[in-house]
């Protein structure tokens, strides 16, 4: 590998010099100035978003990549790819690839690198063809329903994602499992200005046919409906006309029926026309505040397109039946709160439409059980975040990420540990921040946020957003990495950029303000009962079976978990997941806000470069030690720094580094001289090694 290239930077910032977020930056800016996007920290990749295609994916690059070991060549996501593949093969390791990053920083097309590499090199034949096929084919689905443009990325994913990849002992696909995690739904009734819904109603309103509209009972304007932004129905560069197609015939190479895909987009049609359903104030006979539609045709048409009595759908939508063990009772809604109903029923149908496809992938790509497996994980999921306004959703995102780097130091160090152990050499401890403590303000059992937040939607009385407020003020006035309004005040300390509704958590990538406003909301995710039951009661098969709550023999009284519950319980699970595997790290980063090519904003990449604490990460890695070789490849490297070894060595390779490095006297305390590897503990050394041999060459 080349340590030094002068112009280039280094390729591992584990060689930086000096070690500041300073020269770390600089040091990626040089490399991305001269179109080298990747770099190294040990064996994490950091890849910086080049917003161009560069010539460094094709065949060629796969096959040079298959070919040499890890440092060998210059940094590329084709070496992580090849590394992670070939220890699981060879030495049958499972795998997971972790893509973390901030959204538009390169994730998605990280991960679709990853399978594609592995995709190339894994197997032969027509069935293992036909597997890979369908793994792949699962991407323009996902994405479809799943992303969407924002401001920040034209093609930006709305929902986390996990894909164990499975293969058999010889290393060919055998299928694969994908988890979706919290998806946008919010996107579903309203966008930001200059942003767009998810894909799909897009392509649907551009590529279906006049027949298929007809059937669907949609327009194709796009400036027709209310659930899509006006300005903003094309995007620069995305043929949604041509992405139905792709879309289409990526679910019939999945295994989807025609009726299948037939019912999906008539679910989709669906969530468009409830969002065109205008609800207006009406007034019961005794004055007090109720609704109606303005104009029935619509509803009439949902009705029939999805096999609906019209005359329930309206009465679901504007009524509420309050149930008690003795009576029910019936209310009227008014405007404002039916119009929050009609767009709670778009929004759970949406993203329950979204995890049934999942689910139907899943299906399709599921391995049986019996033969022992390979697995390689993929996972492509939202970095930390620090809007202007931070809601329940960067709570639990940072949550996520809070818990990801956790893993990340915990295994970094484990991995340390064990090559140490592997090796022979003693343990060197390591320094670092453990952020155990802020994960367990979140989501400790029972005096956790997540855990204050639940009792409080679950218990009976008056309870709000400030009620919970007030709740964590009382339990967490003391802690370490807890503020608020009220914890500051009686501190005597006042800080103007905190408002009273908010509470803010030091994360380890920095402090976050969250305002608790809707907290309780949108952790409960509740759907009138009236509504689930009038889905189910559709003849539509696929609506239907989105909605067995609405049936009545299972109408237990029993609440489902909250959003948050179920969040940490996924997030328990995926970090179950990754401990049982070897990671393998690809940071990502946005050079700039523009999605513009070749420019670098230094002020935006420091932030990004906290975020994912990269800084940290060289720090950890060179706590022990900075630099380790196998001793071959470290001989073919210096061995012309001594006159033993060059021109020609007979001799070990370990004998030959012995020799390389004493006749240079490095001194002992530097070195490690493990069973197949040397180590050398500080960069300095590696850089005077450098040194010596560019004069000698
Ligand atoms: P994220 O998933 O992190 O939000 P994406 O992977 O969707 O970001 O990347 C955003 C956009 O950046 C892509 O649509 C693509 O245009 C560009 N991009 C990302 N990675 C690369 C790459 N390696 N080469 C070329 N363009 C890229
Ligand atoms: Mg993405």
């Amino acid at each position: 590998m080349t340590l030094l290239e002068g112009s280039v930077g280094v390729e591992d910032l584990v060689l930086l010099e000096p070690l500041d977020q300073e020269s770390l930056i600089r040091n990626l800016q040089l490399r991305y100035e001269k179109k080298e996007i990747y770099t190294y920290i040990g064996n994490v990749l950091v890849s910086v978003n080049p917003y161009q295609q560069l010539p460094i994916y094709d065949l060629e690059f796969v096959a040079k990549y298959r070919d040499y070991t890890f440092y060998e060549l210059k940094p590329h996501i084709y070496a992580l790819a090849n590394m992670a593949y070939q220890s699981l093969r060879d030495q049958d390791r499972d795998q997971c690839i972790l893509i973390t990053g901030e959204s538009g920083a390169g994730k998605t097309e990280a991960s679709k690198l990853v399978m594609s590499y592995v995709a190339a090199v894994c197997g032969k034949g027509e069935q293992v063809n036909s597997v890979k096929e369908q793994l792949l084919q699962s991407n323009p689905v996902l994405e479809a329903f799943g992303n969407a443009k924002t401001i920040r990325n034209n093609n930006s994913s709305r929902f986390g994602k996990y894909m164990d990849i499975e293969f058999d002992f010889k290393g060919s696909p055998l299928g694969g499992v994908i988890t979706n995690y919290l998806l946008e739904k919010s996107r579903v009734v309203k966008q930001l200005e200059g942003e767009r819904n998810f894909h799909i109603f897009y392509q649907l309103l551009a590529g279906a046919d006049a027949q298929l509209l007809k059937a669907l009972k949609l327009e194709r304007d796009t400036g027709g409906y209310a659930y899509l932004n006006l300005d903003t129905s094309r995007v620069d560069g995305m043929d949604d006309d041509a992405n139905f197609k792709v879309l289409q015939s990526a679910m019939t190479v999945i295994g989807f029926s025609e009726e299948e895909i037939r019912q999906v987009l008539e679910v989709a049609a669906l969530v468009l026309k409830l969002g065109n359903v205008e609800l207006v104030n009406e007034f019961q006979a005794n004055g007090v505040p109720a609704s109606g539609i303005r104009d029935g045709r619509g509803v009439q048409e949902i009705g029939e397109l999805v096999g609906l009595n019209s005359v329930e759908l309206e009465r679901a939508l504007c009524s509420r039946t309050m149930e008690t063990a003795k009576e029910k009772v019936v209310t009227a809604l008014n405007v404002v709160q039916a119009q929050y109903a009609r767009d709670a029923l778009a929004k759970n149908i949406y993203s329950r439409l979204f995890n049934w496809l999942v689910n139907r992938i899943n299906e399709s790509i599921k391995v049986g059980t019996g033969e022992k497996r390979k697995v390689m994980g993929v996972l492509d999921i939202y970095g930390f975040e620090i809007l202007e306004d931070n809601s329940f959703e960067q709570f639990v995102i940072n949550y996520c990420n809070e818990k990801l780097q956790q893993v990340f130091i915990e295994m970094t160090l484990k991995e340390e540990q064990e090559e140490y152990e592997r090796e022979g050499i003693p343990w060197v401890k390591v320094d670092y921040f453990d952020n155990g403590v802020i994960c367990n303000l979140i989501e400790h059992n029972q005096r956790g946020i997540l855990a204050m937040l639940d009792e409080e939607c679950l218990r009976p009385g008056v309870v709000s957003d400030s009620t919970f407020l007030a709740k964590l003020n009382q339990l967490f006035s003391k802690h370490s990495h807890y503020e608020s309004k009220v914890t500051q005040n009686a501190q005597r300390q006042y800080d103007h950029s905190m408002g009273l509704s908010c509470f803010r958590i030091c994360h380890y990538a920095g402090k976050v303000t969250y305002n608790v406003n809707s907290f309780i909301d949108k952790n409960n995710d509740l759907l009138f009962r009236d509504l689930s039951q009038a889905m189910w009661k559709a003849r539509h098969p696929l609506l239907r079976s989105l909605f067995p709550e609405g049936d009545p023999k299972q109408a237990s009284l029993k609440r489902p978990p909250t959003a948050g519950a179920q969040f940490k319980s996924s997030v328990t699970t995926l970090m179950k997941n990754l401990y049982s595997k070897n990671p393998n790290y690809i940071r990502c980063i946005k050079p700039n806000e523009h999605q513009q090519r070749g420019h670098f904003s230094f002020e935006l990449v420091s932030v990004q470069a906290r975020y994912l604490g990269l800084l940290e990460n060289v720090r950890v890695r060179r706590a022990g030690y900075a630099y380790r070789q196998v001793y071959g490849s470290f001989l073919e490297r210096y061995r012309l720094l001594s006159r033993s070894t060059w021109p020609r060595w007979n001799g070990g390779d370990r004998e030959g580094v012995e020799k390389v490095l004493g006749e240079l006297s490095i001194s002992s305390e530097e070195l490690a001289f493990g069973k197949t590897k040397i180590f050398i503990r500080s960069p300095k050394t590696l850089f005077y090694l450098e040194e010596h041999r560019r004069l000698r060459l």
